[in-house]
């Protein structure tokens, strides 16, 4: 999409006025960039007095707890008869930071046979077009919330009101500062600095944001990513490979709650050499693999492939039905047949 399309944006402006109950949903699993821009969206529609609702698959990690308007979360998982409920009732559902349905697992039916007008917002490549009324898909954005800061920037341009304010400022940073890892990827145009600045006009303390998000661990989450590091750790430097996994009874251990493995990935990927870094987690009746690069690889071509999954060229994730140590197996038997991008990081000297 070319976010300078007037059209799209006058489309918007046009759907937003004459909705009365709207839904946002995000994601399953939801992180920082999925519930960051659901309840900057969230504000911003509440500011134009409109019924709205934001509902998620399952739960929210504990790192995200402090953001305003996250107890009004609808977590569908946990009371499906009232999140149904609201999803048939609405006449504008908007879709953030996911590009296909099934990211939305248990929702997936619910939002597929709504009548609601369908928007979706997102950075994710390859968007599926036919489940959406309206896209804004752009893939340089740094994490949907930076794309929906220009989208309600330019929509309240539109109302010729003020309708963003400091607690939608905070929810949109928090997206962005979680999906670039506290501004380390994703940040190659200059477009999600001068965001920010923004951001900070409108009172968000950066320093105390990135407090809570990456200086809030439980003693239980240090000591689990302790015993990855130490315990679980698989280096190939032959593939410029790194695996971490974990079991059942590893989770059990640590008393792991949802968020405790995030950015647990990026260790493996913090090694010089290291191309590729893949998490495995062994979860109810599968494995949760989540995947990171460096360069030239596409993680999302990988997890598109073999494991079911999608995501972005350096961060994607996908599901294996198979056993740990046959998933493992698996990996190991693909690598060769990526040996040459693999490793074409040693050339660059990283
Ligand atoms: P994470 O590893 O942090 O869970 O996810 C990294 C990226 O991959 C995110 O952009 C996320 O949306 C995407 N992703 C994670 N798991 C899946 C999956 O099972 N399917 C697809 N299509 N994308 C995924
Ligand atoms: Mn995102």
């Amino acid at each position: 999409m070319n976010i300078e399309n007037k059209q799209h944006y006058d489309h918007l402006y046009q759907q937003i006025t004459q909705a009365q109950q709207i839904v946002i949903t995000t994601h399953q699993n939801p992180d920082g960039d999925a519930i960051g821009s659901s309840l900057g969206l969230y504000w911003f529609l509440k500011n134009l007095n409109k019924d709205v609702t934001v509902i998620v698959p399952n739960e929210i990690p504990p790192y995200l707890h402090w953001l305003e308007g996250i107890d009004d979360i609808m977590i569908f998982e946990n009371g499906q008869i009232d999140a149904i409920r609201k999803i048939s009732a609405a006449n504008l559902i908007f879709c953030l930071d996911y590009n296909a349905l099934s990211r939305v697992k248990i929702m997936a039916n619910y939002l597929k046979h709504s009548n609601a007008f369908k928007v979706l917002i997102d950075h994710h490549p390859d968007p599926e077009e036919e489940n959406f009324d309206l896209i804004f898909s752009e893939t340089s954005a740094s994490s949907t919330a930076e794309l929906l800061f220009t989208i309600v920037n330019y929509i309240n341009k539109s109302f010729d009101l003020q309708l963003i304010n400091k607690t939608i400022a905070k929810a949109i940073y928090t997206g962005i500062l979680t999906d670039t890892g506290g501004f380390r990827h994703a940040v190659e145009h200059k477009g999600v600095f001068e965001t920010t600045a923004k951001l900070v006009e409108f009172g968000v303390n950066a320093q105390v944001i990135n407090k809570r998000i990456f200086d809030s661990f439980s003693e239980n989450r240090l000591r689990l990513l302790g015993f990855c590091l130490s315990e679980r750790l698989m280096v190939i430097p032959e593939y410029a490979t790194a695996i971490i996994y974990l079991k059942k009874e590893d989770l059990k251990k640590y008393d792991y709650k949802v968020g405790d493995t995030e950015g647990v990935v990026n260790y493996g990927l913090s090694i010089k050499g290291i191309n590729f870094a893949l998490l495995l987690i062994e979860k109810k009746d599968e494995i949760k693999l989540s995947l990171r690069s460096k360069v030239n690889f596409s993680v999302n071509q990988f997890a598109r492939n073999h494991f079911n999954g999608g995501g972005h060229d350096r961060a994607a994730g996908g599901t294996s039905k198979k056993s740990m140590e046959d998933t493992i197996n698996t990996i190991k038997t693909l690598l060769p047949d990526y040996e040459e991008t693999l490793n074409s990081i040693k050339d660059l000297g990283l």
